[in-house]
């Protein structure tokens, strides 16, 4: 083993900073020090700070595309400062990780969310919803409300059920303490 350090200076805020890297042996560790010092050109901080705001510049873009002026997010209310940000943080993190992450477009979503309601069903539905109803002891409100996601999941392609869930929650919830219960 081999130790390849090098001081390096950052391009974006000028600051020196020490770059190192264990190496097999010191040839691989010198032929690694001469590439390095080409392009190792961001120290870890610039680094840390410009994948941050990349993250938060796809995250508005996905925001503005699919939320937009329509469905826009609520404003979260709290107790504190503190847990208003705890709570944006939670939004922003699945918004991130399981909408924009997994290239989900809402459109559908919002369509199907407006038209699956009890008063937009078929009779054959309810027919059907009402024997399974009964079979699990509920009335036909009390099912649909509890299988609504899943259907809504289905026919928004969304798929999986703790998203749609998790979705229809931050469209409508502003409370922190009620986000961060869902979300953390
Ligand atoms: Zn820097």
């Amino acid at each position: 083993m081999a130790k390849a350090k090098i001081t390096c200076k950052c391009e974006i805020c000028g600051g020196t900073f020490e770059h190192v890297r264990t190496c097999v042996n010191r040839s691989d560790a010198d032929s690694y020090a001469e590439w390095a010092a080409e392009h190792v050109t961001v120290c870890p901080s610039c680094y840390a700070a410009a994948k941050k705001a990349e993250a938060a510049s796809k995250l508005n873009a996905y925001i503005a595309e699919n939320f937009g002026a329509e469905h826009p997010l609520p404003k979260i209310s709290g107790v504190s400062e503190k847990q208003i940000s705890y709570a944006e943080a939670l939004r922003d993190e699945f918004i991130s990780r399981d909408l924009a992450g997994c290239h989900v477009k809402l459109a559908r979503f919002f369509a199907v969310e407006d038209k699956v309601r009890l008063e937009n069903m078929s009779e054959e539905w309810h027919a059907a919803a009402e024997k399974r109803a009964e079979s699990e002891g509920l009335s036909v409100e009390a099912w649909f409300t509890k299988n609504r996601p899943a259907i809504v999941a289905r026919t928004s392609k969304i798929t999986i059920v703790d998203v749609v869930k998790k979705l229809e929650l931050i469209v409508t919830e502003s409370n922190a303490s009620k986000l961060i219960d869902a979300l953390g």
